[in-house]
């Protein structure tokens, strides 16, 4: 029995954890760092244990520290959030060896998701569709990789096995500059990654980002929630999220979604997980599996009714899916932004004491933050704050509730991208839908 859970991260994850351990009647512990006192969660958890001073590296990547929080609390399992630890296989190994439960997939699984030649591998065996591009990692020969790329088609990407986080990785529009490319990536791949193994694909020009969310059981149950479009970024960092994907009938959502849940069953995966594709002339392109809970994850909470992060701990005490694939049902619309503090002008982070707070609300208004009135956003974490997350029967609907809410929320003290929001939902082509992942970027430099 899961009776009592340390949730290894801050912020308005570890609040979202630390409530649906509450409704189950999971006693919770709070760990954080001396700059992290005040976070809500950890005035609201059962117990709390500082872990360390504000550098992440010296407390919540401190993978020692957050063990024995769960030892000194007598803790069952480690909720890892996502950032962080969330996805270090060598700490849910050290969980699971100190006799705690990982609130995830098996560390065997993150290990071979965390290296992306060896997901693209084990997709394409379980007959998951992944961008055209070399069959594993580039050797020596140089002649031979030209031989690769031209059979592929310029332009192509060279991409680090080992990268994460939209770093690693080169475009190469001819042949004359092939070479250097790949070398170039391979000593900043082994200096960023410790692993200079670096693969080609084809270079998609304007696709959309779209992922499948997973659940799976260790009894063998795997099912899709449908999709999510995570088009809208800016260097790589997601600013609005919806569900369902603007254009994807029920055919294709339940085509590749199952493609995904049918993989899991074969891979043995445990818990909640995300296929990340590319999306580009109506065909979906694998490009990495995050073996976590993600930010966005609201958005399909709304549009199918379950609450995933009570699944993760359902499927972690060792539950089955409550729910069948034929049960899952997709109702409107929902979209997410996420509340940065951070100018919205130049994008420069804006850390500092929240003077005023009012958050918004009204039928089919989420809002998932640990702020409050008199709270100050340290400088050493990311700058998401919140997640303003709106449902209506449809896309329209529920964009002007988003602009509506926006309007409502009064964050005062610190700069907000509050009013780059505000922009983005008037725009046309947003409006619209269906926009590529280039778009966001191209509107700002206008
Ligand atoms: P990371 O783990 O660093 O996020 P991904 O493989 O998810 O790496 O790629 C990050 C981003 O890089 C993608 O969202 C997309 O914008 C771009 N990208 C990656 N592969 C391709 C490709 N084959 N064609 C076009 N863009 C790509």
């Amino acid at each position: 029995m899961l009776t009592k859970v340390v949730i290894a991260n801050r912020g308005e994850i570890a609040l979202r954890i630390l409530r649906a351990c509450r409704e189950l009647g999971i006693r919770t512990v709070a760990i954080h760092s001396t700059a992290d006192r005040d976070l809500k969660h950890v005035r609201l958890a059962d117990e709390s244990v500082c872990i360390g001073p504000p550098a992440s590296i010296t407390s919540y990547l401190n993978i020692p520290a957050v063990i024995s929080a769960a030892e000194v609390t007598d803790s069952v399992a480690i909720h890892p959030g996502y950032g962080f630890l969330s996805e270090n296989a060598d700490f849910a190994e050290q969980v699971e060896k100190s006799g705690f439960v990982f609130i995830g997939p098996r560390p065997e699984t993150i290990r071979l998701m965390g290296d992306k030649v060896s997901a693209i591998k084990t997709m394409k065996l379980a007959g998951v569709p992944c961008v055209p591009g070399s069959d594993g990692p580039l050797g020596e020969d140089m002649e031979e990789n030209a031989r690769l790329a031209r059979g592929i088609g310029y332009p192509v990407i060279i991409k680090a096995s080992g990268g994460g986080g939209g770093r690693g990785m080169r475009v190469v529009h001819s042949e004359a500059t092939l070479a250097s490319a790949i070398s170039l990536t391979k000593t900043e791949a082994a200096s960023a990654f410790g692993n200079d193994m670096v693969y080609m694909e084809k270079y998609l020009e304007n696709p959309r980002h779209i992922e499948i969310q997973v659940l799976a059981d260790t009894h063998g149950n795997a099912i899709h929630l449908g999709e999510r479009d995570c088009s809208m970024q800016r260097r790589h960092q997601k600013v609005i999220e919806e569900a369902p994907a603007p254009g994807i009938s029920e055919e294709i959502r339940n085509k590749i979604g199952g493609r995904c849940a049918k993989a899991c069953q074969e891979i043995g995966y445990r818990g909640a997980g995300t296929f990340e594709f590319l999306y580009e002339g109506g065909e979906f392109y694998f490009i990495e599996m995050n073996t976590r809970l993600q930010v966005e994850h609201p958005v399909t909470e709304l549009i199918t009714g379950v609450d995933i992060v009570r699944e993760q701990l359902m499927i972690a005490d060792g539950e089955a899916l409550s729910l069948t694939q034929a049960q899952v049902k997709i109702q409107g619309h929902a979209l997410e932004c996420r509340i940065n503090a951070e100018d919205p002008q130049n994008f420069m982070p804006s850390p500092g004491l929240i003077s005023r707070y009012h958050a918004p609300g009204g039928p089919g208004v989420r809002v998932d933050t640990h702020i409050y009135a008199g709270y100050k956003v340290p400088p050493y974490y990311d700058s998401m704050i919140g997640k303003l997350i709106t449902h209506a029967n449809n896309r329209e609907s529920a964009i002007n509730r988003m602009c509506i809410a926006l309007d409502e929320m009064v964050i005062d003290g610190i700069k907000t991208n509050i009013p780059l929001h505000q922009r983005l939902l008037k725009d046309s082509g947003f409006r619209a839908g269906g926009t590529s992942i280039h778009y966001l970027e191209k509107k700002l430099a206008m």
